[in-house]
This record gives structure tokens, C-alpha cells and sequence, in this order.
């Protein structure tokens, strides 16, 4: 059946390529989608752009008209242009199609005044990641300074109505801009001047405010759609549909907003749809696009349809939607499939994350909106930089099940697992009042290098907590050798010259003198190096210490009579003093105090 819908395909026939938009916040992503949707009010005419579900759609003529002044001119053969809705969402761009992305084609959006920020940097390892072509809108440019307004013209006019400061400040900017891009290993030029759109990303300057460029940006996302993926968007009957979010909508229950990419939608068909606890198969039972008039709040918003044709955002209604996944594909059951084979299919994309889940069951719990951006977080936690261990994962808002089972790792070792790092998803109060009451940490935030950021930050202050829990606990390798030249007091307390002979020698260090029997003398109460009262001191330093004993036969222990300057004396390590090193101060110690360490360990005869 796919070999036959391919066969039939062919480039007269193609589907509306899909966009979205993404950039660091305040760049004029939402801006930008407001000023691409104005219509020609004043002309009486609605110009055919139709609101859809999660997305705007732009008709051919729409965009004819709007780029009729761009010198560059581009036969339309794609019927239009269907932009993602929910801008700046890492999720939405992040949802796959059929294992590419859903987004055909993405405009990045860089504030001129500001260049490459954070959040920019992620999307554009996102869309690296997802081979998603991108053009970069660099916005703002309005605001450089003494620019003259020229509403909704085409960027090169505009152009020529600035003065040489005015774009000798483009230039400069432009400039950083590129190498920014650079940096992050892409080449980018000015897209009139762009050399190769294959090797080259297209910078297109834009003002969200009167409109500069806008028509250049249209323009653009055609071309380029048309030429770099014309196969892409022939249109197939095949079904390709992503579910985009599960809501629960008054008087409807719980519905699914989608995207259908290709292919038509039936009243009735029969789909299935990967779900949090195995395939769900249904029935589509209504499919709904909001009503033209949608300012007026009747009953019943939503138009009906007895079939819709790609591409399209559409909400749909059917039985057990419930636990339906953002992110993943909708399919069809076609009157020639094996509905188990479906099936299984529906469930590979979720099996793929799954197998990402750390084995030995120790880490983080992860949660996400959609599929793809929990794929992104998983990826994230993964890479060498960050070697974050995950326990366990879930897909939508945080649960009160989701902390119980994040609660779990309060009995095992690592207590700091009992995390919840959840990205762009609510937490219930419920959720957020039992973590709480259990000790269950969940950072949230809609940036993912935040997340890590926070996690971070808490990991660092769990380790140094753990560390001044434990720091008596700790004991250092030293090995120390007395100057008999320097002895002041020769008991209760020793009060000594000393040569650190090996390791570190720090206040609170038990200390022994190895021979038969093992004498313990007491621990350092003080040191000093050149009269400097110090914690520590290191190879090859020599210290004054006063070392006090802790126990009764301690404090008898006397220089000269049960020991005396032939005789080294160590740190007393025991088997939980080593465990306690090992744990909390492991990058404090060189390897060669960790081979002291060992030295000692021998000579204790700990195991
Ligand atoms: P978003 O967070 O990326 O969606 O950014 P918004 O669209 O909300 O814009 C952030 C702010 O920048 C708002 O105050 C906008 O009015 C302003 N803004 C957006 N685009 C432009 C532009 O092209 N020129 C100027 N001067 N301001 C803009």
C-alpha cells in the first residue's frame, strides 16, 4: 500500500510544507508570527489565511501577494504554508515525522542587538540534530539606530532608504553574528548573497514590528521547501500524522490536537496511537478545526468534518485517548493491514526511549511534554559532559505516582536520585505537596541546560554537605617523620617538629606509630607552617604539630619512652575510613596519596 501511494505521487500534486519558529525568548518569535498572520484588512479581503489547530495556515495567493515586491521571484508550487502555532517550544520542533523531523523547514530567530544567546544555541542543536533545514531571522532591525520605517517592504529597499551609519552598524553586527554561528560549526551568509543553500544557512533581516523583511522570510521558506525537499511533500495517501498535545476539552473529553503531515483523515477510521501503557486502537469518532468566527464564544467552536486532507492541524475526538503520548505518530488501520503489526509499530518510538533507562536502576526520574523533547532531555543527560544516570521517565505533567516512584531511591544509597527533573511539563499541587512531604526533589524548567544547571548546583551542595558530615570520619594518608631537635613536649599533648615524609596531614588525623602491636598516640589538634596555624600541610612541608590523645591510654603514650624520632608514625585508616574517602573527597586525593592509601591499607591488614 506504501509502494502504491508512493507510485502515485508526483511533483504537481505537493502538500504544504510545515514551519515553526524557535529562539531565545524575547527575540520576537511571537511577534514575528502576529506580523506574518496580518492580513490585508484594508483591502476587505481576509487574504485566506485560516487559524487551524496549533497552527496557522497561509494559502498560496496570500503569499503571492505578500511577496510580489521581492526581486528574487519563485514559481509556487507548494498550495500554501502551515506554521507551527506555540513558538519557541523545543518540543514542537522537536516532534517527529516518520523518524525526520515534523518541521520541514524552521526560522530561527536572533535578536539583531543581542546575537546568539543560550536558548538559541539549544535550538540550534536541536535542529542539528533533526537535520532540519533553517533560515535565521535576525530581528530587530528597527531598532538600530536611526533606522528609517519602511512597513513591509522588502528588505533590500528598505535597505536602500538607510544611511551609510545605519548600515555600517548592520554590517558590524551581521558580522559578529555570522562568526557566532560559526562558532557553533555552521557557515551562514545574507540569504540574497548566499552562495550555496545546501552548505550556507540563509540570514534574512527582519522587523516584527513594521515588517522589513517579512516578505523576504515568505519568500524564503518557499524556496527553499521547494527545492530542497520537493519529494518530501509530494503528497501521498499514505497517513503521516503526529500528535501534537492531549487535552481535555469541555464537552468533548479528552481530545488530541494533530498535525496531519500527509494523507487524509476519515470520520471513522480506525487508528492507533502509542500510549503510556502499551498501543491504544480507536476510532476516530469526530475531527475538528476551530470555527472561522471564533471570537464569537458559542456552544460547539468547532467545525466538523467528514474528512480532512494534509497539511493540517486538527483536533480529534475518540475513545481511551487518555494516556496518548505528545510526539508520537497516529496511525491508520487500513483495510489490508494486521492491526498487530501496527501495533508494535505505534510502540517503537516509545521503545527506543525506554531502552535509553539506566539498567542498574539508580538516577533520576525525567519527565517531558512530548516524546520528542523527553528524547532531547534523555540525549542531554547522556553525553559525556553531563553523565546524568536515569531511573525512570514518563511523558506529560507531574503526577503524584510520578514522585512515589521517584521516592523509591530515598532507600537506596545515592538519596540525591531522588530527583524529578522535569522539562517544559506542570507539576500537580498534589505532586508538589507529597515530594515535599517525602523528600523528593523536582527542578523544572523550560530550558534544558537550566535543568542541568540546577542539578548541578544541588548535586555540589549534597556532595559538600555530605563531606562536612563525613570529614571526621575521613582520614588522610600521611606518613611523618619526627625531628628530635624539635621536641617541646614530649606528652599530653606530644607537641612536635615533624617532616611530612608522604601525603597530607590534617588536623583531626588519628595517629599511630606502626610496630607489633600498633600505638595509637592521638590525633592532630593543631599544626603549624612558619608560624601559620594550617589545616593541612603536604609533602615535603615542615610542621609543628601538637597531636592530643583521645582515650585514656592515649594520653599516656610518651615521647621517647614508648616511641621516639626512629620511628615513623601514620595515619590509623580503617576500612569505613577509606569507604568515607572514597565516596566524599575521591578528586581531593592524587594518585600517588591514593597509592598511600594502599600502602597503609596493607599495613593495617585491612582487607
Ligand atoms: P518572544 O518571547 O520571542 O515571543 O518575543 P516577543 O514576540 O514577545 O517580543 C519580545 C519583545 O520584543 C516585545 O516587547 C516585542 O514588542 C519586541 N519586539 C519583537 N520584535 C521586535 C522588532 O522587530 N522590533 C522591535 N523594536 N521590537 C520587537
Amino acid at each position: 500500500r506504501k509502494a502504491e501511494a508512493l507510485a502515485k505521487r508526483s511533483a504537481d500534486d505537493l502538500r504544504s510544507p510545515i514551519c515553526c519558529i524557535l529562539g531565545h525568548v524575547d527575540t520576537g518569535k511571537t511577534k514575528l508570527l502576529d506580523c506574518i498572520r496580518r492580513t490585508n484588512v484594508q483591502e476587505g479581503e481576509a487574504g485566506g489565511i485560516t487559524q487551524q489547530i496549533g497552527a496557522t495556515y497561509f494559502p498560496r495567493e496570500n503569499i503571492i501577494e505578500r511577496t510580489k515586491d521581492v526581486r528574487t521571484k519563485v514559481e509556487m508550487k507548494v498550495p500554501g504554508l502551515l506554521v507551527i502555532d506555540t513558538p519557541g517550544h523545543e518540543s514542537f520542533t522537536n516532534l517527529r515525522s516518520r523518524g525526520s523531523g515534523l518541521c520541514d523547514i524552521a526560522i530561527l530567530v536572533v535578536d539583531i542587538m543581542h546575537g546568539l544567546e543560550p536558548q538559541t544555541i539549544e535550538s540550534l542543536n536541536l535542529l542539528k540534530m533533526r537535520h532540519t533545514p533553517f533560515v535565521v531571522a535576525l530581528n530587530k532591525v528597527d531598532r538600530l539606530y536611526s533606522w528609517k520605517s519602511c512597513p513591509n517592504a522588502p528588505i533590500t529597499n528598505a535597505f536602500e532608504k538607510q544611511s551609510r551609519d545605519v548600515m555600517n552598524e548592520f554590517d558590524r553586527r551581521l558580522n559578529q553574528i555570522i562568526t557566532q554561528i560559526k562558532e557553533q560549526g555552521l557557515n551562514s551568509e545574507l540569504y540574497y548573497k548566499n552562495p550555496d543553500r545546501r552548505k550556507y544557512v540563509s540570514i534574512v533581516p527582519t522587523s516584527a514590528i513594521s515588517g522589513e523583511g517579512v516578505p523576504d522570510l515568505l519568500m524564503l521558506l518557499v524556496t527553499l521547501t521547494q527545492q530542497m525537499m520537493e519529494s518530501k511533500l509530494m503528497y501521498i495517501s499514505e497517513v503521516q500524522c503526529t500528535v501534537l498535545e492531549v487535552k481535555v476539552v469541555e464537552g468533548l473529553g479528552t481530545t488530541i490536537d494533530v498535525i496531519l503531515v500527509n494523507g487524509v483523515l476519515h470520520e471513522g477510521d480506525q487508528i492507533v496511537v502509542c500510549g503510556m501503557q502499551g498501543p491504544i486502537v480507536t476510532t476516530i469518532r469526530a475531527l475538528l478545526t476551530p470555527h472561522p468566527m471564533k471570537e464569537i464564544r458559542v456552544k460547539g467552536q468547532y467545525l466538523h468534518h467528514k474528512e480532512l486532507k494534509a497539511a493540517q492541524g486538527i483536533k480529534l475526538t475518540a475513545q481511551g485517548l487518555e494516556h496518548a503520548i505528545a510526539g508520537t505518530q497516529l496511525h491508520v488501520v487500513g483495510p489490508d493491514d494486521d492491526l498487530e503489526d501496527i501495533k508494535e509499530e505505534a510502540m517503537e518510538d516509545m521503545k527506543n526511549v525506554m531502552s535509553r533507562v539506566d539498567k542498574s536502576g539508580e538516577g533520576v526520574c525525567v519527565q517531558a511534554s512530548t516524546l520528542g523533547s523527553l528524547e532531547a532531555l534523555l540525549e542531554f543527560l547522556k553525553s559525556p559532559a553531563v553523565k546524568i544516570p536515569v531511573s525512570g521517565i514518563s511523558i506529560g505533567p507531574v503526577h503524584k505516582r510520578d514522585v512515589m516512584r521517584a521516592s523509591v531511591m530515598l532507600e537506596r544509597k545515592k538519596k540525591e536520585y531522588a530527583t524529578i527533573l522535569a522539562f517544559d511539563v506542570k507539576v500537580t499541587p498534589e505532586a508538589k505537596d507529597l515530594a515535599e512531604e517525602l523528600g523528593v526533589r523536582i527542578f523544572t524548567a523550560d530550558i534544558i541546560y537550566h535543568l542541568f544547571d540546577q542539578f548541578t548546583a544541588y548535586m555540589d551542595n549534597v556532595k559538600e554537605e555530605k563531606r562536612k558530615e563525613s570529614a571526621d570520619e575521613a582520614v588522610f594518608p600521611c606518613v611523618l617523620r619526627i625531628k628530635p631537635e624539635f621536641v617541646f613536649n614530649k606528652k599530653d599533648p606530644i607537641i612536635v617538629g615533624v617532616d611530612v615524609i608522604e601525603g597530607i596531614a590534617r588536623v583531626g588525623t588519628p595517629i599511630c606509630v606502626p610496630s607489633q602491636e600498633m600505638i595509637d598516640i592521638g590525633r592532630i589538634a593543631s599544626m603549624e607552617v612558619n608560624h601559620k596555624v594550617v589545616d593541612t600541610a603536604k609533602k615535603g612541608q615542615a610542621v609543628a604539630m601538637k597531636i592530643t590523645g583521645t582515650t585514656p591510654e592515649e594520653i599516656q603514650k610518651m615521647y621517647g619512652r614508648h616511641f621516639d624520632h626512629q620511628d615513623e608514625l601514620v595515619s590509623h585508616i580503617t576500612r569505613r575510613s577509606i569507604d568515607v574517602l572514597k565516596e566524599n573527597f575521591r578528586d581531593e586525593l592524587s594518585v600517588e596519596e591514593w597509592k598511600l592509601v594502599v600502602k597503609l591499607k596493607k599495613l593495617f591488614n585491612i582487607p
